[in-house]
């Protein structure tokens, strides 16, 4: 590719909403341009990216058995109700009608599609297992766009679907992708680690999320550095609430069968010395994941020291919950119930930990819970409809040091961008939607489904928050919009300079290398600028008098200098 032919388009300042370097970097590179909130144009030297991301996943998934189709990404919503998911999934579903009024989806996911197809055409056992995968455009809602293309509205994923007859080869399936996976993202050449996640209502050991280092990640990822040990921090702190999440559970059973239960109760489940004036109330909040699969249940407990009366505190409470229960702050609760909270904040491993004197949490989707007088109450739900309300961050059960669960060792905590994710999604979605296929016996048997993702177009914010210096993006080699970049210097004045970098040109695309020629004629360090900011991962400049002493510059984006090279040697240097 020739510059000149090419469209670039560098800016020296990042617009002020870009708030990560990932974002800043592509905006500033011009390899993408925002049309609206989490909606992007995939600029030419962006999309160069996408496609080496797209051809590598390609490459694995058809090496792994997978075969690739193209689902819509408009979609009846009648697939999507016999699913459950129109009415399950909240405000991340994107529902719009057509001109007759009927409704659609715009796909955030494919398992009804896929499933609708399965349905018609695995008929046999001879037909199993099948994976079918595609690349497409995906929207999601989100609460809050941003960081670039790393949270999108509209964003490219690649999803793949398992249909397998048992749950054994189900397994067997989930195990291929999980070893796909880490040969995609070996290739990217991106420093990751791959996390257990929590499979919800499900079960099993089969959700793992493939998250990408960096400090700016939104998630948190929990690991043991002297063993195997890894989970994203949901799963690793579900595992550390267990006994409180049984006990809680007890409590609310208890509740269920007999209608009441006593802040003794409670304190007796919790071992907790709770003194006889003490009230408390439980909240346990269910987390759904985009399946409607519980993935995270908490248990809250709100401690009141004094004798106050809960009965003026519930109506308030109650009706609070269904216009969407938060924990206040302390100034709040000291408003509500006329005195100072003793502790707020999750149970767990560590107890009730005691939180200062600021906003502590607030909570979304609730199952139950709900206190009157010394009873606690159960189905007081908030809709899901609900805007989803800020989760405090700093309320942690699981913090480094801990023990790890395999006894192996302690516990560290990193941050990490989830770029992929492998599921086991069990009878879900064949159950509801009946995809059955006929075993050697002829019988009809339901489909076992896995799902696994991988954000196309989050990959390249996360290379980015990976990957880079002051001067710009540095890219990996597997997924650089261009391997090299020849900068020739002064070709407009020297026919040499221009002869040996259109001939260095030609023989590096002759052997297949993604090189790119400057020939725009700008002064070298407006030219260095472009491609350190763009990030292309080596450069080669030809000048007038290095090639009298036969030699050019050679610099990789990571080298603190240039250096010399014989004009010979450059080719086997890249090769
Ligand atoms: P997150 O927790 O970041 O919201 P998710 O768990 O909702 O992601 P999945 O449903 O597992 O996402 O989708 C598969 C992959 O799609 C994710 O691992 C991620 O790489 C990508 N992805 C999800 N949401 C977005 C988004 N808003 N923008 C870009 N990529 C996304
Ligand atoms: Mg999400
Ligand atoms: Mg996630
Ligand atoms: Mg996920």
């Amino acid at each position: 590719m020739k510059a000149s032919q090419f469209f670039i388009s560098t800016l020296k300042e990042a617009p002020a909403d870009a708030e990560v370097v990932s974002h800043q970097l592509m905006m500033r590179a011009g390899m993408i341009k925002r049309l609206g909130a989490g909606i992007y144009n995939y600029m030419p030297m962006g999309l160069r990216v996408i496609r080496k991301v797209e051809k590598i996943i390609r490459e694995e998934m058809d090496a792994a058995g997978a075969v690739e189709l193209l689902m819509p990404v408009v979609q009846p919503a009648e697939l999507w109700m016999e699913s459950g998911r129109f009415q399950a999934y909240g405000p991340e579903l994107m529902r719009i009608k057509d001109r007759h009024g009927r409704d659609f989806i715009v796909q955030p996911t494919s398992e009804e599609a896929i499933t609708d197809i399965a349905r018609q055409e695995l008929r046999s056992y001879r037909q199993l297992p099948k994976n079918f995968y595609h690349i497409q455009t995906k929207f999601r809602d989100e609460r809050r766009p941003r960081f670039g293309l790393m949270r999108g509205r509209e964003f490219t994923m690649k999803d793949a679907y398992s249909f397998d007859r048992d749950v054994e080869s189900a397994g067997r399936s989930y195990d291929n992708m999980y070893a796909a996976y880490r040969k995609i993202f070996d290739r990217f050449g991106l420093q990751y680690r791959a996390v257990a996640a929590d499979t919800g209502s499900i079960g099993g050991e089969r959700s793992h999320e493939f998250q990408v280092i960096a400090e700016t990640g939104e998630d948190a990822i929990v690991y043991c550095p002297t063993s195997d040990y890894a989970a994203n921090i949901e799963l690793a702190e579900a595992v550390a609430l267990l006994p409180s999440r049984g006990a809680a559970t007890q409590v609310l059973t208890k509740t269920r069968t007999q209608g009441k239960s006593t802040c003794e109760d409670v304190a007796a489940l919790l071992s907790l010395p709770l003194a006889q004036t003490v009230k408390s109330l439980v909240l346990a909040t269910d987390e759904l994941d985009q399946h409607g699969s519980i993935v995270k249940t908490q248990v809250w407990l709100l401690l009141v020291r004094g004798d106050h009366d809960l009965n003026e505190v519930k109506a308030g409470k109650v009706e609070g919950l269904k216009g969407g229960f938060r924990f206040a702050t302390v100034a709040e609760i000291e408003d509500h119930f006329g005195c100072k909270p003793g502790y707020l904040g999750p149970i767990g491993a560590k107890g009730v930990k005691v939180v200062a004197d600021r906003t502590v949490a607030v909570m979304s989707d609730f199952v139950c819970g709900a206190n009157e007088a010394d009873f606690h109450l159960t189905g007081v739900n908030w809709g899901r409809d609900l805007p989803e309300p800020d989760l405090v961050a700093d309320i942690r059960n699981v913090v480094a040091g801990d023990p790890s669960p395999d006894g192996q060792g302690v516990l560290a905590i990193q941050r990490g961008i989830e770029v992929g994710h492998v599921f086991y999604l069990g009878t879900k979605y064949s159950a509801a939607m009946n995809a059955n296929f006929l075993d050697e016996n002829g019988k009809p048997k339901l489909l076992e489904m896995g799902c696994y993702g991988i954000g196309v177009t989050r990959i390249l914010g996360a290379a980015i928050e990976q990957n880079h210096d002051a001067r710009g993006i540095i890219w990996p080699d597997s997924i650089a919009p261009f391997t090299v970049v020849i900068c020739p210097i002064g070709a407009d004045r020297s026919a040499d300079v221009k002869a040996a970098a259109d001939r260095l040109y030609g023989e590096l695309k002759a052997l297949g290398v993604d090189v790119l020629l400057d020939d725009r004629g700008e002064r070298p360090g407006a030219m260095f600028a472009d491609w350190e900011l763009i990030g292309i991962p080596h450069r080669v400049v030809l000048g007038d008098r290095g090639l009298k002493e036969g030699q050019v510059e050679y610099q990789g984006r990571r080298d603190e200098a240039a250096t010399k090279l014989a004009v010979g040697d450059v080719v086997g240097h890249l090769k």
